[in-house]
């Protein structure tokens, strides 16, 4: 045996499992056809959450005038903002691949296929592994009748490649990419349109939540088309279902993911291959569950959507409650910090049963972070009576769950 696993895969969950081992002492292998990082360093969580801050940058700067500052932008170059987007990535990578090296796992940049439960092949050389774990991660889906062209139906792949904003733009699907890519273009002052399924934006989430963001895209001039899809594509102009017509600069569809796995059956399967919860920290936990024996719940994995406010939630959502569980909601605006920070729009819900918090949704800046303070409460089962001890900090967002928290 060269070694005793074998990894197919260089995203989250194959390089976190294969540093995880090496570092225990196991002998790895690494495959990886593409760049280190996978999806989420090189197309996803990353180069989007660099170009959603630098579209806030962007808009943040038109808007000083508000606060006395009147600049003068002389000229814009999204090309420039391209470039940051790529360095930040490769960055990132660089210090990946270190950290990598430093484990003691070894990585081989190449197409792997599964010969057979012991044997992988990549480049005409074959491996004898003791175990094989995939972690091939995912790709974009494809829908009939729109199938990418990379010019004019672009996927989220494509759309990142772009080192140029265009003037208008269609995004099919308004899950978390869906959302943040129509952030990101509406504050770059591109003119977005959203068509969506399901009734409400960000289908997945608690209901006020899609309802707020829905008001919040409003008044930010984002078009969305609810329970409405794409009937026709002629020459660039966009029949919806409802008889509205768009003529779109570009196209993007960001309907989901599907998972891409070899054909042959393999025991350990990890990440976005598995077609489970499609997130990078899901895909960062299930590795970790594999090389070290950390369990998680899979009710408690949080949902993040980046951007001005920022969308977070885990548990359950209001249409999942019965009679037994009590909903307390505070607008951020009964936040002092939220007044400081000029960022008003937006609400932290908590959802009780039986003294333990059992869902939390939350429209705020800095909900991405404020969720973790009730994750680490919900996993640990710690009771409303014991959070009501806890000093929160002034002036702070924390201070909205404190609030709550004494109102159960
Ligand atoms: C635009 C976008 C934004 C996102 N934002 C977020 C976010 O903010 N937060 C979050 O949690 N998640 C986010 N995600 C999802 C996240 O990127 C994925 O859940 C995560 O990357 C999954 O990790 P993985 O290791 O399973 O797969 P991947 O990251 O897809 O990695 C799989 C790797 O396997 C390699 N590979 C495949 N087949 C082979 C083969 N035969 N031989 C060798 N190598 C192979 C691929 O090249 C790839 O590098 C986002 C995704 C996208 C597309």
């Amino acid at each position: 045996m060269d070694f005793e696993y074998g990894i197919i895969g260089g995203g989250p969950a194959g390089y976190t499992s294969a540093m995880m081992l090496a570092s225990h002492g196991h002998s790895v292998i690494l495959f990886e056809k593409d760049r280190l990082g996978g999806t989420c360093l090189n197309k996803g969580c990353i180069p989007t959450k660099t170009l959603l801050h630098l579209s806030e940058v962007y808009k943040q700067t038109l808007e000083t005038p508000n606060m006395g500052l009147d600049i003068e932008i002389k000229n814009f170059d999204f090309s420039k903002v391209a470039e940051k987007r790529d360095l930040t990535v490769e960055k990132i990578r660089k210090s990946l691949e270190l950290a990598v090296k430093i484990s003691g796992a070894n990585v081989v940049y190449a197409q792997a296929n599964v010969v057979n439960k012991n044997t992988i092949k990549a480049e005409d050389k074959e491996y004898s592994v003791g175990e094989i774990i995939i972690a091939t991660g995912s790709e974009p889906r494809e829908l009939k009748g729109l199938e990418f062209d990379g010019k004019f139906i672009l996927s989220s792949d494509d759309v990142l490649r772009l080192n140029y904003l265009p003037k208008s733009v269609l995004i099919i699907g308004s899950g978390a990419i869906g959302i943040e890519w129509a952030r990101i273009y509406s504050n770059f002052g591109v003119e977005v349109s959203v068509v969506e399924l399901a009734e409400h934006l960000i289908p997945l989430a608690d209901i006020e939540v899609s309802k707020r963001i829905e008001r919040i895209f409003k008044q930010n001039k984002i078009r969305y088309y609810l329970s409405d899809s794409v009937e026709k594509i002629e020459n660039k102009v966009v029949t919806l279902r409802s008889g509205n017509v768009i003529e779109p600069e570009i196209i993007l569809c960001a309907v989901g993911r599907t998972p891409v796995k070899p054909d042959v059956s393999c025991e350990t399967i990890l990440g976005d291959a598995c077609g489970e919860i499609q997130l990078a920290h899901y895909a960062i936990h299930q590795a970790k569950k594999f090389a070290l024996g950390i369990d998680y719940d899979k009710n408690l994995i949080p949902s993040v959507i980046y951007g001005e406010p920022e969308i977070a939630w885990v548990g359950l959502r209001e249409q999942d409650c019965g009679e037994d569980c009590k909903k307390i909601t505070l607008p951020v605006t009964a936040l002092g910090k939220s007044w400081c920070d000029d960022s008003t729009d937006g609400f932290i819900k908590l959802i009780v049963k039986d003294n333990l918090i059992a869902g939390a949704h939350i429209v705020s800046k800095e909900a991405s972070a404020l969720i973790h303070e009730v994750l680490i409460a919900m996993q640990n089962k710690v009771t409303a009576d014991d959070l009501k001890k806890v000093c929160f900090a002034h002036p702070t967002y924390s201070e909205g769950i404190f609030e709550l928290i004494c109102r159960v």
